[in-house]
């Protein structure tokens, strides 16, 4: 069953890594009742299943091959890969890294592009986050956020990477050739360095309400 209107009901959060945004983005779509897609989890598996065949950024029309081959399925919260729950997985420094690079590759970003548009076209709309929702995911989203927040803070909410790691993965999501990381013209921005969860929550359903007139 596709929904028509989906689009025009979602949400589009990006962000870079630490921002609160995969937090803020589920919780949203709770209180919403909408689905909910964690587009960075698409590309970890992209570089799980990447590594498990030990291809070079070269070989990315094997990786797409492979990956049309396998099923992969985002529900509650965790990546189903071939109906294993690889989302323990998924979120290591390492795995981290490669979805970051496989993440500059045009063709395999077209791929995931497309699986996270067919997963939106099932619901009856979302609140999807990553980098690129607002600008290419999710053009017509009823509501896009920016979420940005001071070094310090987000460095210290992702503990588990180390500082210089973090920065050479903003980098790398914000100067890359394809869709990088940006607050598109019609995004609210919001920082979110010094202020709660419940906070950010309330302040992103509130913005949807007005928006959908209810
Ligand atoms: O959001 P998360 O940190 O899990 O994303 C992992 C990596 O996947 C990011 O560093 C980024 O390079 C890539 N990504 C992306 N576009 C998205 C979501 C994630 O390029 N929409």
């Amino acid at each position: 069953m596709f929904y028509e209107d989906w689009e025009t009901l979602s949400i589009a959060i990006d962000g870079l890594a630490g921002t609160g945004k995969s937090t803020i983005a589920r919780n949203v779509a709770i209180k919403a009742g909408l689905a909910y897609l964690d587009t960075g989890a698409t590309y970890r598996v992209a570089a799980l299943v990447a590594n498990q065949l030990n291809l070079s950024l070269e070989e990315v029309d094997d990786l797409i091959a492979s990956l049309s081959n396998r099923s992969f399925e985002f529900r509650d919260g965790c990546l189903y890969l071939d109906g294993l729950d690889v989302s323990v997985q998924l979120r290591t420094p390492e795995i981290s890294e490669c979805a970051s690079r496989w993440g500059t590759h045009p063709q395999l970003r077209q791929y995931l592009v497309q699986w996270q548009r067919s997963f939106g076209a099932r619901t009856r709309g979302v609140v999807m986050e990553g980098r690129d929702i607002g600008s290419v995911v999710l053009p017509r989203a009823r509501l896009k956020i920016y979420l940005f927040a001071d070094d310090e803070v987000r460095n210290s909410r992702r503990l588990e990477t180390p500082a210089d790691q973090l920065l050479a993965r903003d980098r790398r999501d914000a100067m890359r050739a394809t869709d990088p990381v940006r607050a598109v013209f019609d995004a609210v921005t919001i920082d979110s360095s010094n202020r709660t969860i419940a906070e950010l929550t309330d302040e992103i359903f509130g913005l949807y309400r007005l928006r959908i007139g209810c």
